[in-house]
């Protein structure tokens, strides 16, 4: 694996800013892949061998991505919308998985392991840059149970919603009473529809000039 300030400038290129969440998150990736035995997430030996466990959508997500090369796209990478500073690497050859949590006592810690620095924003990143692990994060061995369906690879199964007829894929329909749905039918759906909800389709809605 490359050095933690290559990984560092990669990732903040990619996430646009350095940041506090940026150190965290690469510590924790290369944390991650460390225990559970991956050497470099990005050597093709390793392809689809680890799987990552986000269980939040803020500014260390995106170090963990770059770090790893673990998406969403690639089913590599999986959000559990938990709102903690937390990831579980886990190595699919081997089934070793740890859940690394971000603590909150290393927050208070940044001062006494960078005292020289008086911006309080920059303070953070250096103090959490040369905070040892163990202070930064607490980590746990844990037992990740996925899918077939969940995995990376061909979709292993398909469903029709029985109310609107959409097709699903990776067994994420829904089962209530003796109906099979799909999201947007069930109670899970994230938006309602508005009045007269139908689908316009792009012709009606941008044809017209
Ligand atoms: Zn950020
Ligand atoms: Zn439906």
């Amino acid at each position: 694996m490359k050095s933690f300030n290559q990984l560092l400038s990669e990732s903040v290129e990619r996430h646009g800013h350095l940041c506090a969440g940026q150190v965290i998150g690469v510590r924790m990736a290369m944390l991650g892949c460390r225990l559970v035995g991956i050497e470099d997430p990005k050597d093709a030996a390793y392809s689809k061998k680890l799987i990552v466990f986000v269980e939040i959508d803020r500014c260390a997500t995106d170090a963990i991505e770059s770090v790893t090369g673990c998406r969403m796209g690639k089913r590599t990478l999986k959000f559990k919308d938990f709102g903690i500073n937390a990831a579980t690497f886990v190595n699919l050859d081997t089934q070793r998985a740890f859940r690394i949590v971000s603590t909150e006592r290393s927050r208070k810690l940044c001062k006494d392991f960078a005292p020289t620095v008086l911006d309080p924003k920059r303070q953070q990143i250096e103090g959490y840059k040369s905070m040892p692990d163990e202070l930064l994060f607490d980590v746990w061995p844990v037992r990740v149970s996925l899918a077939e369906w969940d995995m990376p690879g061909p979709p292993r199964r398909h469903s029709v919603c029985t109310r609107c007829g959409q097709m699903v894929r990776d067994g994420k329909e829904f089962k209530v009473g003796n109906e099979i749905l799909c999201g947007p039918c069930s109670e899970e759906s994230y938006f309602f529809p508005v009045e007269g909800y139908e689908n316009v389709g792009s012709e009606t809605l941008f044809g017209e000039a």
